[in-house]
């Protein structure tokens, strides 16, 4: 049988004021996956990571992990469940040093890593925690990003375009700490414009269109379908 998902959403919608943008989404997602979300530019996926962690004000539908119903929750309590965001813009203060942006985020639930085991996942971070937070590179704020939200004990990890204006040599270390989280039993949704990387880390590819999934690809049955998602994101 299969085992029961962590994650189930199920007619997702939202809004930002009276614009409706997410119109019924719905997936799934089992423990220990990792998933991609694909689409055009503004087909809904950073909305779908938003509502999910409860930051979206208007929302409606079904969010529910490991049975329970977070759709009417705070992002305060959907954290404490064990979810976790990291924004595209990845939220790295300037002001700050990297050791006081990797205090930020409170331990809100047990199991949160320790500074020495995030140092173990990102060396680089160790060597610069005196630095200031812009300081750091574009590969090194996004490692920053990723280690300080896996302080506050989160096991679903939502990432948004965690490559974005990445070199090569950093989107693939990027793409062995996502391996490597996976296998520590993480589950990861990941929003990527870059499909070539995605197919290297997820499990299964979901594809959002106008506010709706549309389709579902795993990742062992790309190739065969590559023609269709080429189709899907306009490329
Ligand atoms: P992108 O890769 O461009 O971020 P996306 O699939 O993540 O694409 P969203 O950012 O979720 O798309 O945007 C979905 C829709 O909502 C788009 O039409 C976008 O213009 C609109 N939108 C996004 N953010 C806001 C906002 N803060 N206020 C109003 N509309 C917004």
């Amino acid at each position: 049988a299969d085992t029961a998902p962590l994650l189930k959403v199920r007619g997702l919608e939202a809004w930002y004021g009276e614009s409706h943008v997410l119109h019924g989404i719905d997936f799934d997602v089992a423990p220990g996956e990792v998933v991609t979300l694909l689409g055009r530019n503004g087909a809904g996926k950073t909305t779908t990571l938003k509502s999910i962690m409860g930051v979206m004000n208007k929302r409606r539908g079904s969010v529910v992990l490991e049975g329970t119903e977070t759709i009417a929750l705070p992002s305060r309590a959907i954290a404490r469940l064990g979810i976790g965001y990291v924004p595209e813009e990845r939220g790295i203060y300037a002001s700050l040093s990297v050791e006081e942006n990797l205090l930020l985020p409170p331990q809100v639930r047990p199991g949160g890593l320790s500074l020495e085991q995030i140092f173990e996942l990102f060396p680089n971070i160790k060597e610069r925690l005196k630095s200031q937070g812009t300081k750091l590179s574009g590969g090194e704020q996004q490692m920053l990003a990723i280690g300080r939200i896996l302080r506050t004990g989160a096991h679903l990890l939502l990432l948004d375009e965690p490559t974005e204006g990445l070199a090569p040599v950093i989107i693939e270390q990027i793409g062995r700490t996502i391996a490597r989280l996976k296998r520590e039993g993480f589950t990861i949704i990941l929003v990527e414009q870059n499909f070539r990387f995605a197919a290297t880390v997820a499990d299964r590819h979901y594809v959002v269109e106008q506010g709706k999934v549309i389709d579902m690809i795993p990742n062992d049955e790309l190739d065969a379908n590559i023609d269709k998602l080429h189709g899907y994101l306009g490329v």
